[in-house]
């Protein structure tokens, strides 16, 4: 997703079983670990970094790695173990931020990354309470996944409730200064490789995904009115739901032929 991340290729089979129809053992810390407190949490195994269960976990000898602050030390730890990754059907959301270059020009940066922090927030709080898994900020896009093997079978209706959520959320998602911060919505449903990225210099790793049904994401997101979010023909039908929402021919840039969105909001 970003230039300066290679894939890496491998481990075929097991990053499929992750993110496809889910690992037994990772399904059963992601059950443990949510229900202890309290966020942020690895991204990996959901274990808590904070609170109470943080210190529970440290304790147990699991805590943040100390180079990779998304991961426990366990995940990290795997990670370099068995870099690679899988394509697997699932779906995407890419939540682009309008006008901020406009309104840094004005503003202290200090007031430009408080207001983008609590935009943040709030985005993440419904995506996750829509069983999403945010995958990273890249400037001001925010991109989530729901891969089967993390939020279930129904990951297309889920999405596509997180995308209804952002939007009936809308002007109520503000920045730290209370001014609304406009926003357009792109959603997908399609195979998507996800999988370990490397650094081109030094060892971060982290996960990330790739593929055409990504830029088709990103493209919606981009294409969405503010306020708006744009789903995919795939993504509405892999949903069961949304048929009867307004639809528009789109031309999108990298994308050949007509796209079909669904509108909402
Ligand atoms: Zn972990």
């Amino acid at each position: 997703m970003s230039e300066n991340y290679q894939p890496q290729s491998g481990n075929q089979d097991l990053w499929h079983t992750i993110f496809g129809p889910g690992h037994p053992d990772l399904n059963k810390q992601h059950r443990f670990h949510a229900r202890l407190p309290r966020d942020p949490r690895c991204k990996l195994c959901f274990a808590p970094f904070e609170g109470l269960g943080g210190f529970y976990l440290r304790f147990k000898g699991k805590g943040r790695s100390n180079r990779n602050p998304n991961f426990c030390n366990a995940c990290d730890g795997f990670l370099e173990a068995f870099p690679g990754g899988a394509e697997v059907e699932m779906s995407v959301i890419f939540v682009d931020i309008r006008n901020s270059t406009q309104f840094a020009e004005g503003a202290e940066p200090a007031a430009v990354s408080g207001r983008i922090n609590s935009f943040l927030d709030a985005v993440t709080d419904t995506i996750v309470k829509s069983d999403g898994f945010i995958l990273a900020f890249y400037g001001d896009c925010v991109v989530a996944v729901w891969p089967p093997g993390f939020s279930g079978l129904d990951h297309a209706a889920k999405a596509q409730t997180a995308a209804r959520r952002l939007v009936q959320q809308g002007a109520a998602i503000t920045g730290a200064d209370g001014k609304a911060i406009p926003f357009g919505v792109g959603v997908h449903t399609g195979p998507i490789f996800i999988g370990t990225v490397q650094a081109a210099r030094g060892l971060f790793r982290d996960i990330s995904i790739f593929g055409h049904g990504v830029n088709l994401t990103a493209r919606l997101a981009g294409a969405a009115q503010a306020g708006e979010a744009l789903l995919s023909e795939a993504a509405v039908q892999a949903a069961g739901q949304g048929q009867d929402l307004p639809r528009r021919a789109l031309e999108l840039k990298g994308i050949t032929g007509e796209t079909t969105a669904y509108a909402l909001g």
